[in-house]
């Protein structure tokens, strides 16, 4: 049973008192999942639970009360601030972005990248489509930057190369997205691996730029 309520917390930058909703709910007790890693189901909306904003000071993290030396001078920086009001985006995308841009100062790539996926689940659902297509361009340029320093960012590099390729394909980059696919299906891979590159594969094939299920590749007919 999934809990929410409210907390009181101090911000970590300005030291301001205010109520966060609180909930279990994360991405690593989620066992059905869109390709691009989103929850389905009840869990959907739980990603509006992983960030907290200062309305005071516009802080943005997923533990408003902690923080390190970077995100105090980082919090103060011009690109800071424009992204925290970025009219281009719906409020909470934006705060995803901000804390995007403290991991990327602490050049922590892999979790710069997923704030930006989580960014772009907010924008699909408040219909800013050319948003969405940039902060998945965000997470393919972050996610390229967490391999060359070598962070991880799936249980395995098969599932890392899923998601890059389902981030191509939602920005209806068909050809990368294909290319991808088909050299990875010219690999060994675990059958339940094998399953979402099909399922990757047949909806590029339908030029298909929309969300769909992991669970779709367990059925037969898809
Ligand atoms: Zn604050």
């Amino acid at each position: 049973m999934t809990t929410v309520y409210l907390s009181d917390k101090l911000c970590f930058i300005c030291g301001e008192k205010s109520k966060y909703p609180m909930g279990n709910l994360s991405l690593g007790n989620v066992s059905v999942r869109d390709l691009d890693g989103r929850p389905t189901l009840i869990l959907r909306s739980s990603v509006y639970l992983w960030i907290q904003r200062c309305p005071l000071c516009g802080y943005c993290a997923p533990e408003i009360a902690e923080g390190t030396d970077t995100e105090k001078q980082v919090v103060k920086s011009e690109e800071y601030l424009k992204q925290l009001d970025d009219a281009a985006f719906p409020e909470t995308a934006n705060s995803f972005l901000c804390h995007g841009i403290f991991m990327r100062s602490r050049e922590q790539y892999a979790d710069a990248a997923w704030a930006a996926v989580f960014a772009s689940w907010i924008c699909d659902d408040n219909g800013y489509s050319e948003s969405a297509h940039t902060c998945r361009g965000k997470a393919i340029e972050l996610f390229t930057h967490a391999r060359e320093h070598s962070q991880k960012f799936a249980d395995s590099m098969q599932q890392e190369q899923i998601y890059f390729i389902d981030l191509y394909r939602r920005r209806s980059q068909f050809d990368i997205a294909s290319r991808l696919c088909d050299k990875a299906l010219e690999e060994e891979h675990t059958d339940r691996i094998l399953d979402l590159l099909y399922l990757e594969r047949d909806l590029i094939n339908n030029r298909d730029s929309a969300a769909h299920s992991e669970a779709e590749a367990d059925d037969p007919n898809v």
